[in-house]
């Protein structure tokens, strides 16, 4: 199980410690099982400081026949659970590229770093987005943040209660879809029908 804290907030070893926050963060079958399951070694902690990304995809000069993937690319708060789909997804656009024609080995991987690109921005928004309402953090808020933050509440909200708008968002949570898919016309209606007139369905 992981607990996580930010700012001055932060989980310690201690074992009362850690079980203290399963009961307080999560539903009550995880503070049970952190308070009388079997520990099978000691709790470890780790300490990220920054989301991280390197645009490969701006260099004008690369070294021919070499690529980065994963975290070597893009590093998030890993409480959003994005890094090793991100890492897969790089797979895949390494996997593309091989098989899109010779490739001539004394030139650089353009092509590939700017399909990773996109992986990266879709995983960067949303887990900045998330980031950036943190109550320590005071920006600074990208163009339309205050806008984009309306409606990522409204949609929240009533995706809480309305399990159409919960599996599209959930899509987008788990990097299945692309976060622009949120602002297609059926969605971002039904969002603002459920979100403010408050119907909604169980
Ligand atoms: C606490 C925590 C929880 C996380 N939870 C989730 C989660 O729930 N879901 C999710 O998707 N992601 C999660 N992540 C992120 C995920 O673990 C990483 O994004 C993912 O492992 C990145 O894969 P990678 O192959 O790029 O790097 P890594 O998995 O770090 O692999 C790099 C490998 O290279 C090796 N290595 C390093 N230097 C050298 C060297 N010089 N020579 C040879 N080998 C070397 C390392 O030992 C390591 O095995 C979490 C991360 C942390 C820290």
């Amino acid at each position: 199980m992981l607990v996580a804290g930010y700012d001055g907030d932060r989980p310690s070893r201690d074992v009362a410690d850690f079980t203290a926050r399963c009961r307080e963060h999560y539903p009550q079958m995880f503070g049970d099982i952190a308070e009388h399951g079997e520990m099978l070694g000691g709790v470890v902690t780790y300490h990220q400081a920054d989301s991280r990304r390197r645009d490969f995809h701006k260099l004008d000069r690369l070294p021919a026949g070499l690529v980065a993937a994963g975290d070597a690319v893009a590093s998030f708060n890993p409480v959003y659970g994005q890094g090793m789909t991100s890492a897969t997804l790089h797979a895949s656009c390494l996997s593309k590229y091989l098989r899109s024609g010779p490739k001539p080995h004394d030139g650089p991987a353009h092509a590939y770093f700017d399909q990773v690109r996109v992986v990266v921005d879709a995983a960067w928004q949303i887990s900045t987005t998330a980031d950036i309402e943190l109550p320590h953090v005071d920006g600074p808020y990208p163009p339309g943040y205050k806008v984009t933050k309306w409606f990522g509440d409204l949609l929240f909200r009533a995706s809480l209660t309305d399990p159409v708008l919960n599996a599209r968002l959930g899509r987008v949570t788990t990097m299945l879809d692309h976060p622009a898919a949120l602002s297609r016309p059926g969605t971002l209606f039904r969002a603002l029908r459920l979100g403010l007139l408050g119907g909604s369905r169980r």
